[in-house]
């Protein structure tokens, strides 16, 4: 390297790995938990000429009051909460980051979680923990969590309900412990909601530091980036002031609030997904060698005796999952696959009992 860039960029950002995405052309994409349904071709013009009205060369709107009203409506959120938008809920993991920087306050989440929490508390200079989940199950370890909050005094809290990448939801009561003893700000991330049984958005009223998160990225947009942060106004101000103006561009700002009209499509398409899981869960159960973990989310995370090799062999028949083996002790020889229309998931489970024999 450069001596120059290696002494002029910050050490910890030196020592980052970038986030990676692999190249999926060609593939059966099934690594980044994308709905695999579109629009059909009537809503597909309908949404053209909703763009053919956008003024592109307008600055957005640039608190979006249109899509903030809209999602009021269709995810229920209590009117006495706030929201904030992000340009995907990744930024607004990033603007909590920011807002609570420079202090040396740390970030408090679980391993293996969402990647995104440790990075991002990285990359803005924050004190990272991550406690570990148990072995077996992946379900919270409540005292151990509870100690680090004793210990540490996090100011922020991260936990994902449904998890990623473990696909398992953790217990209410345990989240509701959390949520009592921590004073930091606890966030709820539900980027799986759409697949889950439960949500913490209408205990917004009963916690003063719980935000909860949602993206409409694992529901059908993914394309879009936009997420949304919940909870009460003392701390969302603070917080929207590190957002960068226009962060929500027109075509963005134009399609979510097309979309939400039709959102009972989505609820349809995750409906369909679900169902598609629980197949595609009980065929994984009777391979032999192959341990699966349950899923409240649109992937299953499953163990087998050689993940690489496993991995490397679906993608010769052109399938592309998600190997987790070497990204966390507890995840050896695991890997996530994300629950497609039925002919990619027959496609993935006709190849992988093949790769398996
Ligand atoms: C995918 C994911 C996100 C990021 O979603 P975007 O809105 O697409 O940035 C956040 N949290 C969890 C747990 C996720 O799995």
């Amino acid at each position: 390297m450069n001596t120059t860039v290696s002494q002029l960029i910050n050490p910890k950002i030196l020592d980052l790995k970038a986030y990676h995405v692999p190249p999926a052309q060609g593939f059966i994409k099934l690594d980044a938990m994308e709905n695999p349904y579109q629009w059909n071709n009537a809503l597909q013009q309908q949404w053209l000429k909703v763009l053919e009205r956008v003024a592109i060369n307008r600055y957005p709107e640039p608190s979006a009051t249109g899509i903030k009203k809209m999602l009021r409506q269709t995810m229920q959120i209590p009117d006495l909460a706030d929201i904030i938008l992000g340009n995907g809920s990744d930024e607004l993991i990033q603007m909590l980051c920011l807002a609570i920087s420079g202090k040396n306050h740390t970030l408090l989440s679980v391993e293996p979680s969402f990647v995104m929490y440790k990075m991002l508390a990285t990359i803005t200079g924050l004190n990272y923990v991550g406690i570990p989940l148990q072995a077996n199950d992946f379900s919270l370890n409540l005292a151990q969590f509870l100690q680090a909050i004793e210990e540490h005094q996090p100011a922020l809290i991260f936990l994902a309900y449904p998890n990623n990448p473990t696909g398992n939801a953790f217990q209410r009561s345990d989240i509701e412990e959390i949520l009592k003893t921590s004073k930091g700000i606890v966030v709820i991330d539900e980027a799986y909601c759409a697949f889950a049984e439960d949500s913490f958005i209408s205990d917004l009223p009963k916690y003063p530091n719980l935000l909860v998160m949602r993206t409409l990225s694992k529901v059908g947009l993914a394309g879009l980036r936009l997420g949304f942060l919940a909870g009460s106004a003392d701390w969302l101000h603070e917080i929207e002031k590190t957002k960068l103006p226009y962060n929500i561009n027109v075509l963005t700002q134009a399609t979510v609030e097309f979309a939400l009209q039709y959102y009972d499509v989505f609820l349809e398409q995750t409906a369909r997904i679900k169902e598609e899981r629980a197949k595609v869960f009980e065929m994984l159960s009777g391979f032999k060698n192959v341990k699966v973990y349950p899923s409240e989310a649109n992937f299953i995370l499953f163990r087998v005796e050689n993940a690489i090799s496993v991995f490397n062999a679906l993608k010769d028949h052109k399938i592309l999952i998600k190997n987790l083996h070497g990204s966390h002790p507890l995840l050896e020889n695991c890997l996530r696959v994300t629950i497609g229309t039925p002919e990619e998931n027959h496609a993935f489970l006709t190849a992988l009992l093949e790769i398996l024999k």
